[in-house]
Order: structure tokens, then sequence, then C-alpha cells
């Protein structure tokens, strides 16, 4: 996923170690069923599953979307593979009304259940125990989703770009799977799936497995995927939309207001998947599809495997913000294929990616723009330590988070620090072997877990042992298991930076930005945005202007110019752009952008009254997940 960086905890944090819930939910075992204590197993903290006892192999979704109600019914089968003594599966679900339960020994020959639940907790949810008979082999459940399910968002045609007709995305990762599939939701735990999804005459279904091209007339799809993928790659969108293909593997879909568009930016695509192979070996998952989203899509974008879910921001119409696809299309090797084994392993997950993205861009436009990629990256880092604190155990890789959302890991640590630690690998082993190493670990463990313990194993035996002196020059313990960014951090200025900080330092001077124009005219959207953060501090509504009226950022349609470019206008009261960012925060949900916005008005009293104001009407178009950080940040009440 791409946007997750330096986000608050979501929910309350658990009060209970998942400790306390194995002896509890033993002793509660123990009275009601005088059986034998279960075996004490908590290999993932963030799901009740007992993998060792009973797993899904493979699940039928059979769902309804109704889009009235706002809700998935139907059926989900689970195929199961046990050990022959074991008496139960268990499952994660939050969020779901239970119907009944069936299980049978050949999908055929059905019976009732016997099933309860077990723990219960505010960010896990509910535990479903179902008891197995000695031939069980298929669990089938009934049910539905509860309104407000955090894994889906139903929005009405009025939050479309096309407004016609209403869409539903569902976002899984982390654990939000449950709250739309009774399932094992945890990475560790891969599973096959078919589904039939039935939806609403005129739109179209699509999901994280092979995929229609055309509308159904009867509404009903019907979807296969064959490669095993854990739950939290479980996605699904519902909308009127279309496909293009963009070549023999790759296409996209989109609102038909935004498919052309889409068309043109996702242009360099087939290279990008060129490119990608050669690096780390052949792309697994068969097609590649990415779906443009309707704007209040709170994440730049989600990696489900075979189709991409974006963020119609990174349409700038100049194919300038594409990197965030670079990195969607890499968790296809590093995360899809090789998978944190829990989410205190999530470095795993995006460092690799970031450093994959890096790698990318680097051979489809140049070592420098990938230079800028990365000094980018060093300036999250330094702000995300900056803010937490040099010391803070999140600052590690190796991040515990046991009674905690696990959205707590998904800071610029894992991302950036992940990267910044690859790099410093490649940097002192020699890009060649670094790369034949990697080329190796994702094809060695390919559609498998991986801990973080097991990752500096193996780098130790196939990639250190064999380079003198590598571990002492890396510091690999330094940089996994303690706080803080180590000393010997590869990090090099970007000189196309450098040189955007000489017409700063110009201007500053004295430089008309009219005389500019020239030594700016091919710069790359990176390069503005760092134009525009590293303009000073103490800028003047006056100066503001007359930079707007030679380089119309105001005006801009580029979505990471816009946000800094109104962050700036806010805190130097440059009044002239306050419309157009109204403009812009009523219409696009991504919350990499609504924080820094709201958070800049929040600093001012004045500033409080217009963010209130902006939000009284842009809030109802925006995702829970975003709501719950803005509502935070301005104390909002309902009725205020
Ligand atoms: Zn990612």
């Amino acid at each position: 996923m791409i946007d997750e960086k330096s986000i608050q905890t979501l929910m309350e944090t658990c009060r209970y170690c998942s400790w306390m819930y194995v002896l509890l939910a033993a002793l509660m075992w123990f009275s009601c069923n005088n059986e034998p204590e279960p075996k004490v197993e908590v290999a993932d903290p963030h799901s009740y599953a007992m993998p060792s006892e009973a797993k899904v192999t493979h699940l039928d979704l059979d769902l309804n979307v109704d889009f009235n109600a706002e809700k998935l019914i139907g059926t989900a089968i689970l195929k199961i593979d046990r050990s022959k003594d074991s008496k139960q599966i268990r499952l994660d679900t939050k969020q779901l009304i239970i119907e009944s339960v069936l299980i049978s020994p050949d999908g055929v020959k059905e019976k009732v259940a016997k099933y309860r639940f077990g723990q219960d907790d505010k960010i896990l949810g509910k535990e479903l125990i179902v008891e197995l008979e000695p031939q069980t082999q298929y669990i089938h459940i009934s049910y539905q989703t509860e309104p407000g399910a955090e894994a889906l968002q139903f929005l009405p045609p009025a939050l479309t770009d096309n407004k016609t007709s209403p869409f539903l995305l569902t976002q899984s990762q982390a654990i939000n799977a449950r709250t739309w599939v009774p399932i094992q939701d945890s990475p560790g735990i891969r599973f096959t799936y078919n589904a039939t999804i039935k939806v609403p005459e005129g739109l179209m279904a699509v999901m994280s497995a092979k995929n229609p091209t055309h509308k159904s007339n009867s509404g009903v799809y019907s979807f296969e995927m064959p490669q095993p993928i854990p739950a939290y790659l479980l996605a699904l969108a519902v909308g009127d939309i279309e496909f293009r293909s963009l070549g023999e593997k790759t296409g996209v879909y989109a609102e038909p207001s935004m498919i052309e568009k889409a068309v043109y930016e996702f242009g360099d695509l087939n290279k990008m998947m060129n490119i990608a192979e050669k690096l780390y070996g052949e792309y697994q998952w068969g097609r590649y599809d990415v779906i443009v989203l309707p704007p209040s899509f709170p994440f730049g974008g989600m990696e489900n495997p075979r189709l991409t879910f974006a963020t119609p921001t990174i349409i700038a119409e100049d194919r300038s913000l594409v990197s965030l696809i670079a990195h969607e299309l890499a968790h296809s090797w590093s995360g899809n294929l090789v998978t944190n084994a829990t989410w205190n392993d999530f470095w795993l997950n995006e460092g690799f990616t970031v450093y994959f993205e890096n790698r990318i861009m680097e051979e489809l436009e140049g070592p420098e723009y990938a230079s800028m990629l990365a000094q980018i990256s060093y300036e999250d880092l330094e702000d995300e330590i900056e803010e937490i604190g040099f010391d803070h155990l999140d600052t590690k890789l190796a991040i515990e988070l046991t009674d905690r959302n696990p959205d707590d890991g998904m800071t610029s640590i894992a991302y950036d620090k992940g990267f910044y630690f690859l790099k410093l690998i490649e940097e002192t082993v020699g890009r060649k072997s670094f790369d034949q190493f990697l080329k190796k670990y994702f094809t060695e463990h390919a559609f498998k877990t991986m801990t973080t313990d097991d990752f500096v194993a193996y780098l130790r035996t196939e990639l250190l042992e064999n380079h003198d002196d590598a571990e002492e020059m890396i510091q690999v313990n330094a940089w996994v298991y303690d706080t803080g960014i180590p000393d010997n951090i590869p990090f090099n200025p970007s000189t196309r930076f450098q040189a955007v900080e000489d017409q700063v330092h110009g201007w500053i001077a004295g430089l008309k930005p009219k005389d500019m124009k020239e030594e700016t005219k091919n710069w790359s959207s990176h390069e503005w945005l760092h134009f525009i953060r590293v303009l000073p501090d103490s800028i003047s509504s006056a100066q503001m202007d007359s930079l707007d009226k030679v380089f119309d950022f105001t005006n801009s349609t580029n979505s990471e110019v816009q946000c800094v470019w109104y962050t700036k206008a806010v805190k130097s009261g440059y009044e002239p752009a306050y419309e157009n960012m109204k403009q812009f925060l009523y219409k696009v949900g991504r919350r990499k952008f609504l924080m820094p916005l709201y958070e800049a008005m929040t600093e001012t009293e004045e500033g409080t009254e217009m963010a209130k104001e902006i939000y009284r009407v842009a809030r109802q178009n925006y995702h829970p997940i975003a709501i719950l950080s803005i509502d935070k940040l301005l104390k909002w009440e309902p009725e205020s």
C-alpha cells in the first residue's frame, strides 16, 4: 500500500494482551466443555486463527451487493486443511451477522454445524469457532455485513467522477477482510478463491482475480483467483466502469469520464513490467491491471493482486506521478509473492517495495530521477523520526504491534528506513550481487511468508558471508533491531534538487520569477514540489502572489503540487488560493493530502474556523478512515 505513512492510531489500542486472551479462552473452554486446554499458539497476534489446528485453503464466495442497504449478503464456503484430530477451526469475523453454519465432508452432504463466538475485541473482532466432525472438509457460512463495515465504502453517485451510478470499493489491508468475509485473516494463511458477485444492472464488478472486460447483462459476475493469497489481498470494486487494454497482459479500468485520461497516464505500464521482470524474475499473477477509483479513495494505491487499486489523484495528465504505479507493481513480488508473516514484519513488504520502485524508476527515468525519489524518502524518514522520537521503539524495523492496531506500524520506518537498509546492502556488496540475491530470494520464497528473523538469517548465509566485512560495514543488527537511524545511512543529496535550491536562493536574492522560466522549463513535478517545499517559512502573501502570477500554482491540476502550494498558502495567508483549495478539499479524499492541509489551517484560530467550515461540507465525501483522522484533529462533534 502507499500513503499509510505517518498515520495516527486509528482505533483505541487493545487493553489486554493476547496472552491474556489465550489464558481466558483456555479457562472458558475448560469450564464450558470439560475438554483439555487448547494449544497455546499465537503466531499472528492479529488473528484468532490457529493454522496448525485447521486452515483455509480455498474460498468460494457468493455475494449479493445491496447498495440500498449498504451491505453484502451471501455465503462463504471454506475448504480446509486440518490435522486429523483437530476438533475446531477458528475464524476471524468483525461486523458480520452470521446466519447459519453448515459442515460437510465433500461440499455436498451438508449438516448444521455447532459453532460459537469466542473472544471479542475492539480491534480484532469476534472469534468464530466452528466444531469439526472427523470427516469435515468444508464449512458453509451464510452471513451479511453490518452497515459501516470497515472494509467497505459505498459511495453515492455524487461522490463518483461520473455522478450517475453508485460505487463500492473494499480495503482489506491490514485486518479488514474479516469485516466482509468470515475468514482466517492472517498474512501467513494463503488460499485460492472463486467468487460469484451479483450487482445492480449496468454496473461492473472486478476483484483481485481474473476479471471481466465487459458488463454482463444479468449483473452476475464470476471470478477465479488461481494463485493463493492472504486475506488482506481480497478485494472487490463495483461501479459504472469500463476496461481498456494497454498491452497483452496489462490494462486499465475506470469510470467512463476518466478512462481516456487513465489510458494516457498509464502508457508506461508495459515498460515498467518489462523492467521489473528483468530485475527480479517473471511476473507470477497472469495479468496486471489498474483500476482508477473515485476521488474519495483514502490511499494512493493498494496492491490487490492482478488489479492495483489507485487514486485518481495520480492522473496529472503528464505521467508525472506514476511512480506510485511502479510501487504497486513492485508489490507483485515484495508483499504479494513473498509476504510478511505478521504485521510485525511489515517492513519486509514495504521497505523492499520502495527499493524495488526506486529501481524501476531509475531504469525508466534515469539515476538522477531515482535520486530525487530517494531524497524524498530520506526527508519523510527524518520527519517521522523527529515526530515520534529517535529512541522510540516504533523506529525499529522489527516493530512490536501485539495488542495494537497493525495500522500503527504503517509509518515511514517500514517504508523508508527499510528502503535505506536495502540500499546500504546494495552499495556494500555491489548491485550485481544484490540483484542476484534478491532474484533468488523472490524465487525461493514465492507464495510463502517471511519473518524478519528468517530474512536476516537468509541474508547472512546467502549474501553477507560471501563478502568480507559486509556484516561489519552494514551493522545489520543495528538497522533491524535498534531504534533511530544508524550513521551509515547511504544518503546522497539529489543534484536536481540542489539545482532547485539554487533557484530558490536566487529568488530570495532578488531574481524575478519570470527570469527563472528558462531554467525551470524542463522540471518534473518532483522538482516543482521541492521548489515549493523549500520556499522560506516566512514567505509573504505578496511573494506568493508574484510566484503564482508566473507559475500558476493555484490552478495546477497536479494534486501533489496543489497540496503543497495550498498548505503554503494557508501558512502565508495567501487568500487568492483559498477558493481552489476548498474545491480540492471537497473533491479529494486521499488522506495524504487532507491531513497537511487541515493541520496547516488549525495552526491559527481563524484557520480552524475555515477548516471546520470546509469540513462541514466535505466530510460526507470522505472515507471513514480519513474521517477518523480529521474528526480527531478538529475535535469534531457531529453537530458542530
Ligand atoms: Zn506499499
